[in-house]
């Protein structure tokens, strides 16, 4: 991939990135979608196997990068990460507070609180599931860290009508 640079095929309209081919879907797809997961398996399972998944796609998109890109320092490929965090409509994130050791992720917007604030009122937990793994996987790959090796979770979320979302990542 060059960079973090979503390309459009108007022949056989396609939008990809590097290897994979990039999708959108919008509010209501992809919190019916979560709420669908949470009804079938509780809130509690239904985050951690969201938040894993969304590490592992992000990971697996990191990964497909050109070495050149790959080769760049934490805090460089951080910011390319920032960069494709927005480009794919995710929201707005603050990485002041992010180190190699781990640390906190301000969103000063993010697409799953604003979308279920929009379909459903204040939440009753935290729903940024997919911001939550996508960081954690951005961090494994930028700090190559094994993803085991990393604990997220999110400590506060414009969903429940906090000021902004705020995540936290520790690595072991
Ligand atoms: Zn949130």
């Amino acid at each position: 991939m060059s960079e973090d640079k979503l390309l459009f095929d108007a022949d056989r309209n396609l939008i990809t990135m590097g290897d994979r081919r990039v999708v959108f879907h919008c509010h209501h797809y992809n919190l019916f979608l979560q709420r669908t997961i949470e009804d079938g398996l509780g809130t509690q399972d239904a985050e951690r196997v969201q938040v894993a998944a969304a590490m592992e796609a992000t990971r697996a998109m990191l990964r497909s990068r050109t070495p050149v890109a790959a080769a760049a320092s934490v805090s460089q490929q951080l910011a390319q990460c920032n960069r494709l965090f927005g480009a794919l409509g995710f929201g707005q994130a603050n990485l002041t507070h992010i180190t190699p050791q781990g640390g906190r992720i301000t969103l000063t917007t993010s697409h799953y609180a604003v979308g279920w604030k929009a379909k459903w009122g204040v939440a009753k937990h935290p729903v940024c599931y997919f911001p939550l793994g996508f960081w954690m996987g951005a961090l494994s790959v930028a700090a190559n860290v094994a993803p085991e090796r990393l604990l997220g979770r999110e400590l506060s979320c414009s969903a429940l009508d906090a000021a902004c979302c705020e995540l936290e990542v520790e690595v072991l």
